[in-house]
């Protein structure tokens, strides 16, 4: 059965996107630890990190560089966690490999397992401020 993360890809759960190629996508996790956490999911569906070939990691990373860099830039340069729950061992729920990138504006708590959720429309709020930072 393909993970949530597929169907999300395959456009059959919607997401806030903020970046797509065509080996990764990049949205916002539903249940933010911070406002702005965004995850990156390569799109063909493997557990773990080292389940991808070089050249798709190498190809995650580079999408990770562009979007880290427009989350920090979204919140005013802010310091942030790239985080990869690599197995469930590790706390990972979605079998899907992915990259938490969580920004961490001056004074936050910096543990991964306090949520919140968006109110309505604040999603696309959000979204919106950090594509306008994804450079060209
Ligand atoms: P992990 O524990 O590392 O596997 O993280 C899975 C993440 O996926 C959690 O932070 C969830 O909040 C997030 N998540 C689960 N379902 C969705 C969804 N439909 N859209 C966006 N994020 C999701």
């Amino acid at each position: 059965m393909p993970s949530i993360f597929s169907k999300i890809i395959a456009g059959e759960i919607p997401c806030e996107k903020i970046y797509e190629t065509e080996k990764e996508m990049a949205f916002l996790d539903i249940l933010p630890v911070a406002t702005g956490h965004t995850l990156v999911v390569p799109k063909r569906e493997v557990l773990r990190l080292e389940d991808l070939t070089v050249a798709e990691a190498s190809s995650l990373m580079t999408a990770m560089k562009i979007i880290a860099k427009a989350v920090s830039q979204a919140y005013g340069g802010v310091d942030y966690n790239l985080i990869l729950n690599n197995g469930p061992g590790a706390g990972q729920e979605v079998p899907h490999v992915h990259f938490h990138i969580i920004p961490r504006p001056e004074g936050s708590f910096l543990g991964f397992k306090n949520r919140h959720k968006y109110q309505d429309g604040e999603m696309r709020k959000v979204g919106n401020q950090i594509r306008a930072c994804i450079e060209a």
